[in-house]
């Protein structure tokens, strides 16, 4: 199969990094079970989203970041049992550099720029399944979808679409299993 793999919140742990790296930096306690929205500034009220968006920006939240356990043996795996993996990211073009060098190549080792989709619209991809946290990204599209859980997904009614939610990568690996019956 041709699987489509979201990099932040699936493969990396980019938001839980970003919230902490905004509380240390502005003096907040947010949590990551508290992002109960897509849009960061939602948790952050007292900042603007220059300096939210900003804190993307900096190339040392990038050295904190961390794979999603289990993450980095599964696709290895994947990969091994022969199936295409694709990262597909809407990474923005400014940082996208620390997060192969610092994230991507650092714990993924066997992926190269040649398995790195950026992309704004995922759903214009071709690809059997996509993994991903962001619900925007699995509304349409012509692959099959797994939503990964996050605290700014829960709201989201997947089994309305028939999308399986999966909480770690030991579900993912099952439901590829099985979507391979
Ligand atoms: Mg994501």
């Amino acid at each position: 199969m041709r699987i489509l793999i979201d990099a932040d919140g699936v493969l990396e742990d980019l938001s839980q990094e970003w919230v902490l790296y905004l509380d240390e930096k502005y003096g907040y306690s947010v949590e990551y079970e508290d992002l109960k929205e897509w849009d960061m500034t939602a948790a952050f009220p007292g900042l603007t989203r220059e300096q939210v968006y900003g804190a993307e920006q900096e190339e040392a939240l990038y050295d904190r970041l961390k794979p999603i356990p289990g993450a980095p043996e599964c696709v290895k795996r994947l990969m091994d049992a022969g199936h295409e993996i694709y990262v597909v990211t809407n990474t923005p073009y400014e940082v996208i550099r620390y997060k192969m060098d610092k994230v991507i190549l650092r714990y993924y080792p066997f992926l190269s720029w040649k398995n790195v989709i950026i992309a704004s619209n995922k759903k214009m991809i071709d690809g059997d399944v996509l993994i991903d946290d962001g619900i925007h990204n699995l509304i349409g599209g012509s692959y099959r979808k797994i939503l990964f859980d996050a605290p700014y997904n829960r709201d989201f009614d997947e089994k309305a679409l028939g999308i399986v939610r999966v909480k770690n990568w030991q579900e993912i690996e099952a439901e590829i299993t099985a979507m391979e019956q």
